[in-house]
């Protein structure tokens, strides 16, 4: 791999996109994403197949990963490997659960593929990233568009991957093996104001949705990456996952 590619000042970038990120997504453009992408008639994959494509993308929004997301894709899973070496329903969503960034791929905006999440059309907490940067946090009220409590479910994530990958996953529900728990790591993971922060919840309350805080929680401590600590990615690695993931995803799959 070549180092120079890594180079660039992540602090700026990473306010900057921020910035772009809170003003672009909204309640309108969400749902105009969701209309475009839940249908799933993008492209048809197979799920290395979107693993290989992420050899071509570095997430902008994220301070610590400066390498391809697909090195980060094999990392986080080994990480997961060592600890829980007979969970491969959790090792296989280490392995996919940024696959949702193959958005790129489709020329849309950063801003909507990659950063935190967080609900739109309710009060903005003081918990998101940047949030000096929020244009007008208090547009909405507290509870905003929904009524106390209304669950994970009804609520208007910002539109990213996270969404995306868990609507895929959905939509090809015969064609995979990787069960419910782990599709809702998968969309809850970039969720940092709600699982890591403690805010939203006002929003959120069933038992159900607080089982799933759970999951997420202890999915993140593999998601997250420490320059010293790199997993390294042999090819015996690879072969592995390749195999892994070919068990769980057999045949293609709608995008
Ligand atoms: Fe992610
Ligand atoms: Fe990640």
């Amino acid at each position: 791999m070549n180092d120079n590619l890594r180079d660039y000042s992540e602090n700026d970038n990473v306010a900057e996109f921020y910035k772009s990120l809170y003003e672009n997504q909204s309640l309108e453009n969400n749902k105009r994403l969701k209309l475009k992408y839940n249908s799933g008639c993008n492209i048809k994959m197979y799920m290395m197949d979107a693993l290989n494509k992420l050899d071509n993308f570095i997430d902008p929004s994220d301070p610590d990963v400066s390498v391809p997301n697909s090195i980060h894709a094999y990392q986080t899973a080994e990480r997961i490997r060592k600890k829980y070496p007979d969970d491969i329903g959790l090792q296989i969503t280490g392995l996919i659960h940024d696959l949702g960034k193959v958005l790129f791929t489709f020329n849309e905006p950063n801003y909507f593929i990659v950063g935190d999440t967080y609900v739109l059309g309710a009060k903005i907490p003081r918990e998101v990233e940047h949030y000096s940067l929020v244009p007008n946090p208090d547009r909405y009220s507290e509870l905003g568009i929904y009524s106390p409590n209304c669950g994970l479910e009804k609520l208007e994530i910002s539109y990213g991957h996270d969404e995306y990958l868990y609507q895929v996953l959905n939509n090809n529900k015969k064609k995979h093996k990787l069960d419910t728990k782990y599709m809702n790591i998968i969309r809850y993971h970039s969720f940092y104001p709600w699982h890591t922060k403690g805010a939203y919840s006002h929003l959120i309350s069933s038992e159900s949705d607080l089982k799933i805080l759970r999951d997420v929680q202890s999915f993140n401590e593999f998601d997250l990456y420490s320059k010293t600590d790199s997993v390294e990615v042999t090819d015996t690695t690879r072969e592995y996952y390749k195999k892994k993931i070919n068990e769980f995803f057999p045949f293609l799959l709608d995008f």
